[in-house]
């Protein structure tokens, strides 16, 4: 069961209005910065980009001014263009196979803050077209990126669909998982909202797979199905204590935070953060953000083996967030009425087995996501293969049921990233379109 946030006394003193992480381009540093792209043949940056935008493409139509053009030929490609140029690890994957890397300077064209200016000045609604209508009705369970990508493209074919979403908002990740600094000013609603202007899709929220939503009535009711429900459960550390009251799943946290639900004041408190990927970072560079004290990531294994990228882990070093690898936990106490402390192995060839106690007000778990099985396979529902406790799919997105499809994290493919999820949204359609018109 998600654990709640026991942050009872409400006091107004959390800022919530975080600044933008990075600031945007001007116009003329823009301009500055597209003459440095050498509008490489095979451009090894399209190949990096999970969504293949022809990056040279639109960096030379930002060169001649024609920012329009240049938002059209990003949003052709990746429907999330404008949140993807400020959640992607560009620095892992565009921007790390640009060939400026090789050059003297060593500095790569900055694609991710381009892709930006071009979207952030678009004019008008974003410039797609329906086909004419199929009269084939489609549900996608999930309006995270994967089922509005998805949503999206089916419409552009001329299909209807229904999203159904558990929460009261659309937007999954992007709207609930991504830290506040990377997304500010309700980006991820203004940027749907633009996304489903092209019509033909409903919105239905509060629906749960497996609650009040069961797959065996979609099926009856629709012509294809796609689930893109992400990986709701917080993973466990299977230690003692891990129930106590302020050890805390760091993805509720985040959620929590985005939807300025947090009622007590984090100022001076100390706080550890167990794991070593992106959102272990987000949540301790937002505690550190939000006025707390000493915040320590604790990680199991060495920087080397850490998911966060090394720009997220220098930003944690920038906000004086402490640092410890090779620190496994074992067991967490209840201190004191206040005070948790939390036991590690320290895990290193030079000081075998040696433990070591930390304490702290809360502790965070960000050991990672999975699926919530028991949503697919409750009351009736048809029966979902499973690969690697992920729904299992073919090289179409199909499960073993013929007319549902799945994607985004969800499914055992590419990278848990925005990016990843909105590709496979994509292709996943153009596999539902070929099923349902028998082609
Ligand atoms: Fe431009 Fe770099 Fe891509 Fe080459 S690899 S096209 S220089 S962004």
């Amino acid at each position: 069961m998600q654990q709640k946030i026991n942050l009872s006394k409400a006091v107004a003193d959390n800022n919530y209005h975080f600044d933008d992480i990075h600031s945007p381009l001007t116009h003329k540093e823009a301009l500055e910065e597209a003459s440095r792209c050498l509008y490489c043949y095979n451009a090894p940056c399209i190949t990096a980009c999970p969504t293949h935008i022809n990056i040279p493409d639109f960096i030379r139509k930002i060169s001649t001014n024609n920012l329009q053009g240049s938002a059209q030929t990003i949003l052709s490609e990746n429907i999330f263009g404008g949140s993807c140029a400020r959640v992607c690890p560009t620095e892992i994957l565009c921007e790390h196979a640009c060939v400026r890397n090789t050059h003297p300077e060593s500095n790569p064209v900055k694609i991710g803050l381009l892709q930006r200016h071009a979207i952030d000045n678009i004019q008008g609604e974003y410039p797609f077209v329906r086909k004419s209508d199929t009269n084939k009705k489609i549900a996608v369970i999930g309006a995270g990126p994967a089922g509005i990508s998805c949503a999206h493209k089916l419409a552009q074919l001329g299909h209807a669909i229904d999203i159904f979403e558990k929460e009261s908002k659309i937007g999954g990740l992007n709207e609930y998982g991504i830290a506040s600094y990377k997304l500010v000013n309700n980006y991820s609603e203004l940027e749907i909202n633009k996304i489903l202007d092209i019509g033909n899709i409903n919105i239905f929220t509060k629906k749960t797979l497996g609650d009040n939503l069961f797959l065996n009535d979609l099926l009856d009711r629709y012509h294809a199905v796609f689930i893109a429900i992400g990986l709701a459960s917080a993973r466990k550390l299977n230690i003692p204590g891990e129930s106590l009251p302020n050890v805390l799943d760091a993805t509720h946290f985040i959620h929590t935070i985005r939807q300025h639900q947090i009622q007590e004041s984090l100022k001076g408190k100390s706080a550890i953060v167990i794991g070593g990927g992106n959102t272990a970072i987000d949540v301790a560079v937002q505690l550190k953000k939000l006025g707390a004290g000493k915040v320590t990531l604790a990680y199991r294994r060495g920087y080397q083996h850490m998911s966060a990228t090394l720009k997220e882990q220098q930003l944690a070093q920038l906000h004086d967030v402490h640092k410890e690898t090779w620190f496994n936990p074992i067991k967490i106490d209840q201190l004191t009425d206040k005070k948790l402390a939390v036991t590690f192995h320290i895990q290193t060839h030079e000081i075998p087995q040696e433990t070591i106690t930390l304490t702290a007000d809360y502790v965070f778990k960000a050991i990672g996501q999975t699926l919530c099985t028991q949503s697919l396979f409750r009351q009736n529902q048809s029966t979902l293969s499973v690969h690697q406790r992920k729904i299992a799919v073919n090289d179409n997105y199909q499960t073993s049921i013929p007319s549902v499809f799945a994607g985004g994290d969800c499914i055992y493919k590419g990278q848990d990233l925005t990016v990843y999820a909105v590709q496979q949204g994509k292709e996943a359609a153009e596999s539902i379109h070929s099923y349902i018109i028998g082609d």
